[in-house]
């Protein structure tokens, strides 16, 4: 099937909604595009990867930020593994740049920053776990994330804003696999800052080759 409407080519492996505050987890094959909706706008989407072979190679922040000289993942980024290999690359995005630095937020952290009556609310890691854990995935696995539609401006002096999105209802971000993935995805569930508009809403996943 050629996916035409959403402009993606190729046949189309899957499409699915992810609902509000929910994990995903997927498998990308090298060479696959995976297409990321964020459907009603400003939606941070918490991801992960881990090389299918061996998940001891897995996403790298520091290795991606340090290799392009730019801490904002935009088109063209190659998102590189704890092992310097190109995971794979941002071939579209109709927002303009996209955080790998503001980290996930969890039920700890929401306490620190919004007091203890957060505590019980659902946090990213939790969702990262819930998704991890299909593959043996544990804590020590989790590594710092990439935050697709997440506006985390740095300043002159180097603070950290997590400030309202730059996102809009429809817009997309397309990785292509360079190697075979298993994504893992926090819908982020946050409602205490302005990353998902204190209103967190489905995304889209498509998966075409
Ligand atoms: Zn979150």
């Amino acid at each position: 099937m050629i996916q035409d409407a959403l402009g993606l080519r190729g046949r189309l492996i899957l499409d699915e909604t992810v609902p509000a505050r929910a994990p995903w987890r997927g498998v990308v094959r090298k060479g696959q595009t995976l297409r990321i909706v964020d459907l009603e706008g400003n939606q941070a989407v918490d991801f992960l990867m881990y090389a299918a072979d061996d998940d001891a190679e897995r996403y790298s922040a520091q290795d991606t930020i340090a290799a392009q000289g730019n801490i904002f993942l935009r088109e063209g980024s190659i998102l590189l593994s704890n092992e310097g290999r190109a995971m794979a690359t941002i071939t579209d995005t109709s927002v303009a740049y996209h955080d790998t630095i503001g980290g996930a937020c969890s039920c700890e952290s929401n306490t620190l920053r919004y007091g203890h009556h957060t505590k019980s609310q659902h946090a990213c890691v939790e969702n990262f776990l819930q998704a991890n854990a299909v593959d043996g995935r544990g804590k020590r696995d989790m590594v710092s994330n990439i935050n697709w539609f997440m506006n985390v401006p740095v300043e002159a002096d180097g603070a950290l804003g997590i400030v309202d999105g730059i996102s809009a209802p429809g817009l997309h971000v397309d990785i292509r696999a360079e190697m075979d993935l298993v994504a893992v995805v926090s819908n982020c569930p946050q409602i205490n800052n302005p990353c998902n508009g204190f209103n967190p809403t489905p995304v889209r996943m498509v998966i075409a080759e």
